[in-house]
């Protein structure tokens, strides 16, 4: 075991919303929520349906990591995500700029802040975004350990995602 926990730098749009899903097929085991985080609020903007599994908080919680938002809703989380799932309020990494422009190495715009976010710290990334450049890129700039998990936006975290994620952690070395 660690003595420090790594982090588990989480994405909800893709993990946790299986937003790509088929809108006549939500997946099973999640409800259907209404929201309107800050920026919509205009009444002529819809709510955003946002899919969530109540089973995901507990079992992210029995993940042997610090959780912390790695999310476009940034503070929102904690205010529309967390009660929902039955998370505390979690640490949120903030982004200097939201989608910056697309870079020519096609590293995502999130994956040098979460790099340097970390300082070292082991970590798991868990995104629906994640591609080779990415990952070459952590593999080259990060200074601990870190997983990179990829999760379909189809069909959001699975048992397997969360068996991964709990070997990983036993497994990195602190
Ligand atoms: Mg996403």
């Amino acid at each position: 075991m660690h003595s420090v926990r790594p982090f588990l730098l989480l994405d909800v749009d893709g993990p946790l919303n299986p937003y790509a899903a088929k809108p006549e097929r939500r997946p099973a085991g999640y409800t259907t929520h209404r929201m309107r985080p800050e920026g919509w609020d205009d009444p002529r903007l819809r709510p955003l349906r946002v899919w969530l599994n109540p089973d995901h908080g507990p079992a992210l919680l029995a993940l042997p990591y610090d959780l912390v938002w790695a999310t476009t809703w940034r503070h929102e989380a904690n205010a529309w995500i967390a009660p929902r799932l039955g998370l505390p309020p979690l640490p949120v990494v903030d982004w200097p700029e939201l989608h910056s422009a697309a870079r020519d190495d096609g590293v995502h715009w999130k994956t040098r802040r979460l790099v340097e976010w970390a300082a070292g710290r082991a970590f798991a990334w868990v995104d629906d975004e994640i591609g080779d450049a990415d990952r070459a890129f952590v593999a080259a700039h990060r200074s601990g350990p870190a997983l990179l998990h990829r999760v379909d936006p189809r069909i959001g975290l699975l048992p397997g995602d969360f068996a991964a994620l709990a070997a990983w952690a036993r497994r990195a070395p602190g």
